[in-house]
């Protein structure tokens, strides 16, 4: 009797908890689900850097087809556009 009275109490906390537990992950699956759609945007600007790596435009302003300088890229490894024209975006 001691071990079924014991179980029907635990069922019953479980069932108390379960909601707020379930209510997390729904919040933590939204986060995740944004932070997939932001290193989705990442990954394809990634590919379109590595396209121009590719073809040796990296590091080459968008603008001006002059050198993006090198601060400038250690900054923003993803850099597109040289000092003058970045101040312009
Ligand atoms: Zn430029």
């Amino acid at each position: 009797m001691t071990y079924f009275d014991e179980k029907e109490a635990s069922a019953e906390s479980v069932s108390e908890v379960a909601p707020a537990i379930v209510g997390k992950f729904e919040s933590d699956n939204d986060k995740l689900s944004s932070l997939l759609n932001e290193l989705e945007k990442k990954l394809i600007h990634m590919e379109e850097v590595l396209t121009r790596i590719d073809t040796a435009g990296y590091g080459k302003c968008q603008e001006c087809d002059g050198d993006v300088e090198v601060e400038i890229l250690k900054a923003d490894p993803l850099a597109q556009r040289c000092s003058l024209h970045r101040s312009h975006n």
